[in-house]
């Protein structure tokens, strides 16, 4: 089976999503930055067990999340969703960017290193948004024992630092424009690799057009193709590794399912 290691979906309607995992056979962990789009990925597990959700404060929603009324730490704003970081299969994507928002990074650091440290009292794994931070970040990341995920990595450099901590890295859906995608397939082990879309969303900013949830798979495929060329593997091949890949970082730790 395909897994979407990393999507966003609808939260307002998620049948067509679920109506393209059940055609094409594809499981998701799927990604939940609020309370509702929570609520809509747990709709979408109970007719896919297949399918799982990751659960966090994403770096560019860090200063509305700090400034909802109710005068708060950080950490207490953090601990007040313990609930939903407890009972989601891996706690992401959380992260620092400073290419795409140019929200403070002391504000953004504080919300990351709270989840980091929620991740680390639950033994979740985590899901990492690194844009232009990621030397930072890998420093950061000595700190903590968990199970660590590179969602669409695509940059050239300090690959080496994350995989001395064991990292598992996505393929993002741009690889064929990305020189610094397509060199991730190459220089990561194939135990250490997952393919994600990111959405239908980020796949039309990609394709610069409309995309339609049922293009997913399509789009799945083709990264499993191109990694099974890059590595010299049968596609089913690899296709069933990155299977095993999925359930190996969300296994273990705090999770039992
Ligand atoms: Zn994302």
């Amino acid at each position: 089976m395909i897994f979407d290691s990393h999507v966003h979906i609808d939260a307002e309607n998620t049948e067509p999503f679920i109506k393209v995992c059940k055609e094409y056979q594809i499981g998701a962990l799927i990604n939940a930055e609020s309370v509702c789009e929570y609520e809509a990925a747990q709709q979408v597990m109970q007719s896919q067990p297949t399918c799982f959700v990751s659960f966090g404060i994403h770096p560019w929603k860090s200063k509305k999340f700090c400034s909802e009324e109710k005068p708060l730490q950080t950490s207490e704003r953090v601990a007040a969703l313990e609930n939903y970081y407890r009972h989601a299969d891996a706690i992401g994507e959380i992260g620092m960017d400073s290419v795409w928002c140019d929200i403070d990074l002391m504000i953004q650091r504080e919300v990351f290193t709270a989840q980091l440290d929620m991740a680390e009292a639950l033994l979740k794994p985590i899901v990492l948004h690194t844009k232009g931070q990621e030397k930072e970040i890998a420093q950061i990341l000595r700190n903590y024992s968990v199970k660590k995920l590179l969602h669409w990595y695509s940059c050239k450099e300090h690959l080496e630092e994350y995989l001395e901590q064991d990292c598992y890295f996505t393929v993002g859906p741009d690889f064929k424009r990305n020189q610094a995608v397509s060199s991730l397939i190459e220089r990561v082990p194939l135990d250490r690799l997952l393919v994600e879309t990111d959405g239908a969303m980020a796949v039309q900013w990609v394709l610069e057009r409309k995309v339609y949830e049922q293009e997913l798979p399509g789009i799945l495929s083709g990264t499993i193709q191109a990694i099974a060329t890059i590595k010299n593997r049968k596609a089913s091949e690899v296709e069933q590794l990155l299977e095993e890949n999925f359930y190996r970082f969300l296994q273990g730790n705090g999770n039992s399912r």
